[in-house]
């Protein structure tokens, strides 16, 4: 394939983190013909999780730094931490009637460093804690990380004023022990209105959008005379000299190459709505007393919860099990997503076992919300890669069509560096750079494979499952 240059036509489908950063990046590289075609109308719902279905349109997600040995995904999130405080203060002196419609109101922030508290649910930290710790001090960030049970990081934690997040749960007085982290680098962001804020920045870069469930819908991909077309579900033809196929959970569906490769899952998501009457939990609740928290990770259990938002939502996550679901696509058997909205088959309940996973974390950490109940629950459809880093490359035999995907449920955080990467690469850089060759196209002869190895025969299909109702949304006889 020639390589793109300024006027180079380049089509994006999906307008999510992965779709908007590279569109944005592009058009700040000097692109000037960038379209971005979404099935969804992102921009009039503004990623709202509750009518958007994506892994992008979500309430919030967690920012973290720490990545254990990944050091190369850590330095990226450290660069993307720079740019999240500089859209912060952005958003904090712009003018509202500058702003996109979704930040005029309430919480102008979007990055919150309210520090992420890694809860042990046994008697002890665990290896795989006592490992991540290791690696810390060897890289310089051990003192930004307080040890509940280490007297000299409970004293730092109290110097720096984070005292308050070591045990938000109360675990020491209630059960006696309690064995946990806070990493005081971490938090989250308020993800549709990240998303909201980057599309807006991508538009006034100059990126075009076809956010339209008719005009921006990719029902097909062809090539012509070595050039990709594009066919929207109007019937209508886009000939390109570059497709970007940034479609989250669908990009397999799109691209049946990734199979192998690439697979869309799950994750389980619940609320639980937090009156504003009940001004001792809203405080509690709140994100300046709250920390991310994560639970029993590597332990069996692996939930997280994230202070409620500004209308009173606690979200809760639920991650031991990601769920794949198999479709006829292009006769091929490919998991695809079922979600509350945009697809035929509709689905918001979630499997019984991961609704009770959720429901234990809070019963053990925090009894205080079961009378309250939970309010709603979503599936979250992503895509996972065969070993958890992101697929950004061409596909090979087809000229001019690229795929940026594999999220692997930590993309987010990304956001505003991710396309930084994805230009290089499609500007054929990629073999270059440490990223271009983690997220190049590639196969794996392990036996093991991120789950990729099961497909429709493994355990996690949802159809195996027993869905839990409304009725098993109260604590009742627990
Ligand atoms: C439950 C859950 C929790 C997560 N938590 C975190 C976290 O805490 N921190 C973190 O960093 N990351 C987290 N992630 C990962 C992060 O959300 C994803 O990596 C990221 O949002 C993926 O973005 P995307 O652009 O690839 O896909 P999406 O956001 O799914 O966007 C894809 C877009 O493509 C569009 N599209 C698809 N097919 C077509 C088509 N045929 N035509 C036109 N448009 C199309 C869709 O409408 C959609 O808008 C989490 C993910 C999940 C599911």
């Amino acid at each position: 394939m020639a390589a793109i240059g300024p006027s180079s036509k380049i089509v994006i489908v999906g307008s999510g983190v992965f779709g908007i950063s590279t569109a944005l990046w592009l058009a700040r590289s000097g692109y000037k013909d960038v379209t971005v075609l979404d099935m969804q109308d992102t921009a009039r719902m503004a990623y709202d999780p509750s009518c958007v279905d994506s892994a992008s349109a979500d309430l919030n997600k967690i920012i973290r730094f720490s990545y254990g040995s990944e050091i190369e995904y850590q330095r990226l999130a450290t660069e993307a931490a720079k740019i999240w405080d500089e859209w912060n203060l952005e958003i904090l002196t712009a003018p509202t009637n500058e702003l996109p419609e979704r930040l005029r109101h309430g919480d102008r922030k979007l990055w919150w460093n309210v520090g992420m508290l890694r809860m042990s649910c046994e008697s002890d930290l665990g290896d795989f804690e006592i490992t991540t710790l290791d690696n810390m001090e060897r890289e310089g960030i051990r003192e930004f990380q307080f040890r509940t049970d280490d007297d000299r990081d409970v004293t730092r934690a109290r110097e720096r004023g984070w005292a308050h997040k070591l045990d938000p749960c109360r675990r020491q007085d209630r059960l006696g022990t309690h064995k946990a982290v806070l990493d005081s680098t971490a938090g989250f962001v308020y993800a549709y209105k990240s998303c909201a804020w980057a599309q807006h920045l991508a538009r006034k870069a100059g990126v075009k959008m076809i956010l339209d469930p008719q005009r921006g819908k990719v029902v097909d991909i062809t090539t012509k005379s070595d050039q990709p077309v594009v066919h929207t579900a109007d019937g209508l033809r886009y000939t390109a000299d570059l497709v970007v196929v940034a479609g989250g959970g669908w990009t397999p569906s799109l691209v049946p190459e990734v199979q192998g490769l690439l697979e869309t899952t799950a994750g389980s998501v619940a609320n639980i709505s937090i009156p504003k009457d009940r001004p001792e939990l809203w405080e509690r609740f709140a994100p300046e007393n709250q920390p991310v928290i994560t639970w029993g990770s590597w332990q069996g259990k692996e939930v997280y919860s994230l202070p409620r938002d500004e209308n009173g939502t606690f979200k809760i996550g639920w991650r031991k099990t990601k769920w794949t679901n198999f479709e006829d696509v292009r006769e091929q058997r490919i998991s695809v997503p079922r979600t509350a909205h945009v697809t035929e088959r509709k689905e918001t309940r979630l499997p019984i076992d991961a609704l009770n996973g959720i429901k234990e974390y809070i019963s053990v950490n925090f009894p205080e919300l079961v009378p309250l109940g939970i309010t709603s629950t979503r599936l979250c459809w992503y895509t996972d890669s065969i070993d958890n880093s992101f697929v950004v490359d061409f596909v090979p035999g087809r000229p001019g069509v690229a795929v940026c995907s594999g999220g692997s449920g930590h993309g987010f955080k990304f956001l505003p560096i991710l396309g930084r990467e994805v230009v290089k690469i499609l500007e054929g850089r990629g073999s270059q750079t440490v990223y271009g060759h983690m997220w190049r196209w590639r196969s794996s002869s392990e036996p093991m494979r991120n789950g990729l190895e099961e497909g429709e025969q493994g355990p996690r299909v949802l159809s195996k499952q027993t869905m839990a109702t409304k009725a098993d949304w109260t604590f009742t006889g627990q």
